[in-house]
């Protein structure tokens, strides 16, 4: 067996004194989330000199929003986006080997109520069977009645033909953002959270380096660089007309705004709703759009909703309808209505849709999922769009295209491919589905370390011990009581009442660790955007 690396320790001291050395970074990346993280990774395992900056926490933007989904896209292979399926379904194979703890294979069911439609979306099915060929997780079946409701026991029973069963996989995403960042650091690369860059620095018209600041103490730092990668994800139009204006083009078609966020509302209950351990999947809802049901978790996730939005709150509240939408559709697939007294939790992302220049901001059904890069005149390269699932071979394209533009020096790509992840690094560890609720399963080959530290048994909830919080703060970088109850453990995302209720005791703890303000008010205000508003009383 392959002993366990020892977890690295990421006291905040120590990352703000090596931000503050002085040094020329290969590459600069801003924006923690799925794409700067698969880029900070891809860039030091090429032994390159790395920083990565993010302006909260690692995760907090769109990639801890997700639907959890590490898939080809069923849909996209409606649209007749062959490259992209296929690639995705590449990327899937990689993930699922690289972090077995955290991604893992999930079992779909697609329950049919017209004779037409087994036939129907099960040829497409086997088409996405085939694109998938030895990267395949199981091969797609046609289910009689009586299968689809031993897969989907609460599954509407009324005129029920059948279904169609298909694999893709499923994941933590915060996590295994996490694992991104503890991974990278462990190739050599500093990952600061908490540090916003607050303006480009440039040197005769090429970028040069950023400034950015700590979001605790307002310490500024100048760091130096000339790769600089814009991963902000929604919010790269920012830095794109800082520089368009370093540029000396401010109206230029260069700094024109390519992103067009499209909101996804999720909304979770309690697994009962739909039994078995199958998600289900419903391909085109009453207004033509996809919704699945997956269990998550110990929980049950319903969605999702696909909303322009031009505003790009940090925190975006679900509309109305959004609400009415996702309950009433799954509503009339399961035995019993989920209704807004049953939901747990609800949390809203954004997607970084990159819109065509002409684009005036309708629907976003149609937009492209595939991802951009765009090197400025400057040198400032962004990349946004795309999906998690495909995180890794994005960052691949963006080295390429740095070495391209020799932003950096030539260096050998792909080797992320066959590289384990932390807490895949041992022969075997207590291994648990996905669906199952939370506990030291998260935490891979990781777990005999969470179980040595002070307050393994003490168990602060199902799933949350209080060595899970020490653990966060010595290795996870975790700051705060939302950094621990939205990310390390997903409890926000979960049961936002049970995450509330956690808060005082995870503050008394992290405090203990850090000797800093958790920011625990903030939290509890934060927890009544993840439940569901009283209609009577909003
Ligand atoms: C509803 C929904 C469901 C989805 N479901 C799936 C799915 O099931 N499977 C899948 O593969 N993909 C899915 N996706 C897509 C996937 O989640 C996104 O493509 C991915 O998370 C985008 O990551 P990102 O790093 O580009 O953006 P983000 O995660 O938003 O990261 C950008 C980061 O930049 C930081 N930042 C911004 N400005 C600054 C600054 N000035 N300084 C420093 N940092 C800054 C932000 O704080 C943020 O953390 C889904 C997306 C949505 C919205």
């Amino acid at each position: 067996m392959v002993t366990p690396i020892q977890p690295r320790l990421t006291h905040r001291r120590d990352l703000m004194a090596r931000l503050a050395e002085p040094c020329h970074y290969d590459v600069i990346v801003v924006g923690g989330g799925a794409t700067g993280l698969g880029v900070a990774l891809d860039a030091a395992v090429r032994g390159l000199r790395v920083v990565l900056v993010e302006s909260h926490d690692f995760a907090k933007g769109t990639s801890s929003r997700s639907t959890k989904l590490v898939h080809g896209g069923v849909r996209y292979l409606a649209q007749g986006n062959i490259g992209l399926v296929r690639e995705a379904l590449h990327e899937r194979t990689l993930l699922l080997k690289n972090a077995p703890h955290l991604a893992q294979p999930l079992p779909f069911v697609m329950p049919t109520y017209q004779w037409w439609e087994a036939p129907f979306y099960g040829i497409g099915l086997k088409m996405y069977d085939a694109l998938a060929g030895s990267a395949g997780l199981g091969r797609t079946e046609f289910l009689s009645r009586s299968e689809t409701l031993a897969q989907l026991p609460m599954v509407q029973p009324a005129s029920l033909k059948g279904g169609v069963k298909y694999w893709d996989g499923q994941f933590n995403d915060a996590r295994l953002a996490l694992a991104l960042a503890r991974t990278a650091a462990a190739h050599g690369a500093l990952l600061v959270n908490y540090c916003r860059v607050t303006a480009l620095s440039h040197d005769v018209g090429r970028i040069a380096g950023v400034v950015c600041e700590d979001q605790f103490s307002g310490q500024v730092f100048q760091l130096k660089g000339g790769c600089v990668i814009n991963a902000t994800g929604v919010w790269v139009d920012e830095l794109r007309r800082q520089d368009g204006v370093a540029a000396g083009g401010a109206a230029s078609s260069e700094t024109q705004p390519m992103v067009a966020p499209s909101q996804g509302v999720h909304v979770v209950v309690d697994r009962s709703f739909l039994g078995g351990e199958a998600a289900l999947m419903v391909p085109k809802t009453a207004d033509g759009r996809v919704l699945f049901a997956v269990p998550w978790l110990g929980k049950l996730i319903l969605g999702t909703t696909d909303t322009p939005r031009h505003d790009l709150a940090r925190e975006p509240e679900a509309f109305e309808e959004e609400i009415e939408f996702i309950l009433s559709e799954s509503a009339r697939y399961l035995q019993r209505a989920p209704t807004r007294k049953d939901v747990r939790s609800i949390w809203v992302g954004l997607r970084p849709l990159v819109k065509p220049p002409d684009d005036e901001g309708g629907s976003t059904k149609g937009l492209s999922r595939e991802h951009t890069i765009l090197v400025s005149r400057t040198g400032l390269v962004t990349v946004t769009g795309g999906k998690w699932t495909t995180y890794r071979a994005m960052a691949e394209d963006v080295l390429s295209q740095c070495t391209q533009h020799q932003l950096i020096r030539p260096t050998s790509g792909g080797q992320t491919k066959n590289l384990g992840l932390v807490g895949a690094d041992a022969d075997s560890f207590e291994f648990k589905a996905l669906c199952e609720p939370e506990g030291l399963h998260s935490y891979g080959s990781e777990q005999a370390w969470v179980r040595a530290l002070p307050g393994a048994e003490n168990w602060l909830c199902e799933g949350l011990s209080e060595a899970m919080v020490r653990f966060a703060a010595r290795h996870e970088y975790a700051l705060t009581v939302e950094d621990m109850l939205a990310r390390r453990s997903r409890l926000l995302f979960l049961d936002a009442g049970l995450a509330c209720q956690m808060a005082p005791t995870v503050a008394e703890i992290l405090t203990e660790e850090t000797g800093q303000d958790p920011a625990q008010s903030e939290f509890v205000h934060l927890c009544q955007h993840y439940l569901i508003r009283d209609q009577e009383n909003p």
